[in-house]
């Protein structure tokens, strides 16, 4: 079911009226002036106030009754592996389950919960373009995975770079998951990635599981990966001498997860607030993995950064959405004219004590999914995972 999802056929015009709050995705300036927003054949066109923007001619109305809209959710950090199933933990559908919390991007950080995940140097060039390919073609329930992710080994040289460069590879798996563990090697396959537009992500801190290593602070400062890959391990952290030595250290991102150490996670983001430097911050859930799948993990992690790290709701929204769109260079995760038409659209939990969306997660509780949108076409109605919202929008008008 969730194989085949929607594309866009023909010309398509998406108008979501009566929004009672935008949440734009972007640090500098989080909530919008707007209560209208249209986006035609999947890019958004208009932002605003209703008398303002042209909705004439839609091919879909979305009426959302005063409720939140902000740009889908990005996962910086998953492992995915064949389709929608993961074996790491035997489970169906978990990409789907995730549209259902609000996620609309993936980024994969390493296909290695793949049975048999080949280790030679041809091998894992062919599986990282085959990975590619595949969740490229295949969008469960709409969801872009971008895949592709090789694990490096001591073996390669600049060459396999290249070559898998020119076969569309843009992402390093987790570096310190394979062979490759120490500063030196990683620093200069990281940079031979780089070189040729591929991004890199280092495994940070203790082992993840039997078979993985410790990755401490010297060795992801030498690697100098563009995102410091769960700075709150995945899940043994590191020291926090060594989290404020990483911090201080480089300029990359800083990547919490939600299959990390919380602790750790909101000593990261104290960190990062008193050096003036939030737009490092980006999250993921780190799944599949030993602690299973999370559907919730990114809402989770945007209600426990904003109540017990003190950070505006709004601006911890930013976190999911426009800090990872502009750290990855994707085309989604800001409401800004020209980008994706993916939204989450949301309210607050049924019986939430508190008034208002934003309120709702300063006080620690998950909010109500209602519906998403990825390339301006209605996925998902009202979430079968989240709490329920107070308010669902309505589709209202083809
Ligand atoms: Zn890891």
């Amino acid at each position: 079911m969730a194989h085949d999802a929607p594309q866009a056929t023909g010309p398509s015009k998406l108008v979501i009226r009566n929004i009672g709050l935008v949440l734009s995705g972007a640090l500098e300036k989080p909530i919008l002036d707007a209560d209208t927003i249209v986006a035609e054949n999947g890019k958004i066109t208009g932002i605003g106030r209703a008398k303002d923007v042209n909705s004439e001619r839609a091919t879909t109305i979305v009426d959302a009754l005063g409720t939140t809209v902000a740009p889908g959710l990005i996962d910086s950090h998953v492992h995915p592996v064949a389709g929608d199933w993961t074996p790491r933990q035997n489970q169906i559908n978990w990409i789907d389950s995730y549209l259902h919390g609000g996620v609309t991007t993936m980024i994969s950080a390493g296909e290695v919960h793949m049975p048999g995940r080949p280790r030679d140097v041809v091998g894992l060039k062919a599986m990282a373009v085959f990975a590619q390919r595949a969740f490229w073609t295949l969008r469960p329930g709409g969801v872009k995975v971008h895949a592709g992710a090789p694990v490096i080994e001591c073996e390669m040289v600049e060459e396999d770079f290249k070559e898998m460069a020119a076969a569309g590879v843009k992402l390093l798996g987790e570096v310190g998951l394979g062979g490759v563990k120490d500063g030196p090697t990683a620093r200069k396959m990281v940079g031979w990635a780089r070189k040729y537009g591929i991004q890199s992500t280092i495994h940070t801190g203790g082992p993840s599981i039997p078979g993985s290593g410790l990755i401490d602070k010297d060795v992801v400062l030498e690697a100098d990966t563009d995102v410091v890959g769960h700075i709150n391990g995945g899940h043994t952290a590191l020291p926090d001498d060594q989290i404020r030595c990483i911090c201080e250290g480089c300029k990359r991102g800083l990547e919490l997860v939600h299959n990390g150490n919380e602790r750790s996670a909101l000593y990261t983001l104290r960190t990062a607030r008193e050096m003036g430097d939030l737009a490092r911050i980006i999250l993921g859930t780190d799944a599949p993995a030993g602690s299973g799948v999370q559907p919730l993990g990114i809402l989770r992690m945007i209600s426990m950064l904003s109540s017990l790290g003190e950070v505006p709701a709004e601006i911890a929204f930013c976190f999911a959405t426009g800090n990872t769109a502009r750290m990855r260079a994707l085309d989604c995760g800001l409401v800004e004219i020209g980008r994706a038409a993916d939204f989450v659209i949301m309210d607050k939990a049924q019986h939430s004590p508190a008034k208002t969306l934003l309120d709702s997660v300063r006080l620690g509780d998950l909010p109500g999914v209602g519906m998403t949108i990825i390339d301006g076409i209605v996925r998902t109605q009202r979430s079968r995972n989240t709490p329920p919202a107070t308010k669902v929008p309505e589709i209202v008008g083809h």
